[in-house]
């Protein structure tokens, strides 16, 4: 069986995201790397190849990711799953402003930016700068 994601379901999911990372938002315009298409529940641990289980992500989000589907926050005992694109509304999880930073609202936004290092000062620096040119709001 390939491991590759067909260039079809790659173009839908960029389509779908509207060429965003669905995990921080960037466009993916600011990408020297190029976005990724990601597996929101890995292989590793059954997850298909079918266009629901795929998300639009930056090379930053999908690589911190990697294979997880969530982790251990300190306040909480039992295993935070990540951010879903498919199954949750970005909005209900963060917030962010224009300084760059994304607030979690929720454990999963709190296990989400954990993992994904997405307050990592160089990811806000990119983000104000983003809007700042107005390529993000
Ligand atoms: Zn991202």
């Amino acid at each position: 069986m390939s491991k590759k994601i067909p260039k079809s379901l790659r173009l839908a999911a960029a389509k779908r995201a509207n060429y965003c990372c669905e995990y921080c938002l960037i466009p993916n315009i600011d990408s020297y790397y190029g976005f990724q298409v990601d597996h929101i529940i890995s292989r590793k641990h059954g997850g298909k190849t079918s266009l629901l289980n795929l998300a639009y992500a930056c090379p930053d989000c999908n690589s911190y990711k990697g294979t997880d589907l969530g982790t251990y926050l300190t306040s909480a005992l039992a295993l935070t799953r990540f951010f879903h694109p498919r199954l949750d509304k970005w909005n209900d999880h963060f917030e962010t402003d224009n300084l760059g930073f994304i607030t979690p609202l929720t454990d999963i936004g709190e296990a989400t930016v954990k993992i994904f290092q997405i307050n990592h000062p160089d990811r806000i620096i990119e983000r104000q700068l983003l809007w700042r040119l107005g390529l993000i709001t």
